[in-house]
């Protein structure tokens, strides 16, 4: 393992480097990255980011969003530079599962990699990492990263407004009970270096389409189903209901919330029907653990509070599954 002091040599000469989050990345992975992206050209370096996936046009206007590569499209371009990068940077994953079609590519590559997560249950393929899973971002962690380099003049506009993107992603703009007031003295510093929130806010969750706020619409007063004998309650949509509001990558994003907002509701699933398989996203109140009702009946992981996972089968199969789940999870929702 190298120490930062041994990471501050290894970057005191200009590096080719790569960086690259999980699929089908979120605003903290994107936001993560192109802040990552941003100090290292400040330094000196040659960074690029490669996208394992596509990701919502949503994340489009983040500055630095042109020079991304993702998969399947950049697939060739971005194996030339893992080729040739010598340095791995990994953000917002901690296990190569999550980097999907990139995984097997980037478990080959013989470059030295750093790990900067807030997941639990890292894999271990990192020379380096600030891996915490109390942080509410990894954006949270890529200011550490800066600070411990001793470089946190160097925050600027563009470096702030990919650090914010990251941190009001994953925390539900600062109403998850891991938000700490550090958090908050880090977005301090953020507008000190001139960070415009409003403007970031109006771009992550004003920027709907007719079609895709009726799609809420039509999932909230037709699809919400909630069941007070769980306090839970779930939203399940079709391949079909996709297509006749064209809902595209990430415009599913912020659905599974709405179903936390009944009171009496403590778990919430959004379980959707896509191409290969149908993916779950799972919310949580207070101390229920989202996180492990995804591992144990979808193959999947998260927080505590914001989960996921998927299930290879049915729709009416995946639903079964999760109220099964409930059943057997019941003492402890009841509890909370
Ligand atoms: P979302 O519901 O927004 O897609 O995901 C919420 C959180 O759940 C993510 O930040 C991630 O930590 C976790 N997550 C989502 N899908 C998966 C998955 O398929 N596998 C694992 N291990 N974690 C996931
Ligand atoms: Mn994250």
């Amino acid at each position: 393992m190298w120490t930062i002091d041994e990471l501050k040599t290894f970057l005191s000469t200009p590096r080719k480097i790569l960086i690259t989050t999980h699929s089908k990345p979120d605003g903290d992975a994107m936001g993560s990255s192109l802040a990552m992206f941003h100090y290292l050209i400040k330094k000196g370096h040659e960074p690029v980011v490669v996208s394992p996936s596509d990701y919502g046009v949503y994340l489009h206007w983040l500055p630095g969003n042109p020079g991304v590569l993702a998969l399947p499209v950049d697939k060739e371009k971005a194996l030339k530079h893992l080729n040739e990068a010598e340095l791995i940077i990994c953000l917002d994953f901690n296990n190569y599962k999550r980097t999907e079609y990139f995984a097997d590519a980037l478990k080959k590559a013989t470059a030295p990699k750093i790990m900067i997560d807030h997941h639990l249950d890292p894999e271990g393929f990192d020379i380096f990492h600030i891996w915490n899973p109390d942080a509410c971002a990894t954006a949270e962690l890529i200011y550490d990263f800066m600070e411990q380099m001793g470089d946190l003049s160097l925050i600027d506009k563009d470096i702030a407004t990919c650090l914010y993107t990251g941190i009001i992603t994953d925390s539900g703009s600062f109403r998850y009970p891991n938000v700490t007031a550090r958090v908050h003295r880090i977005v301090a510093a953020l507008m000190d270096a001139g960070l415009q929130h409003s403007h970031v806010h109006d771009m992550m969750f004003d920027t709907f389409t007719e079609k895709r706020l009726r799609f809420f619409g039509m999932c909230i007063k037709d699809k919400l189903v909630v069941l007070p004998e769980y306090r839970a309650a779930y939203i399940s949509v079709t391949k079909a209901e996709l297509k006749e509001y064209e809902i595209v990558t990430g415009e599913t994003e912020g659905l599974v919330n709405y179903s936390l907002m009944l009171s009496d509701v403590v778990f919430a699933a959004l379980i959707i029907d896509r191409e290969h398989l149908v993916k779950l996203s799972l919310r949580s109140k207070g101390d229920f653990p989202a996180n492990e009702f995804a591992g144990k009946y979808f193959e999947g992981g998260g927080h505590l509070n914001a989960a996921g996972g998927s299930y290879k089968g049915k729709l009416e199969d995946a639903v079964a599954l999760y109220l099964k789940g409930l059943e057997e999870y019941k003492p402890l929702l009841l509890a909370m």
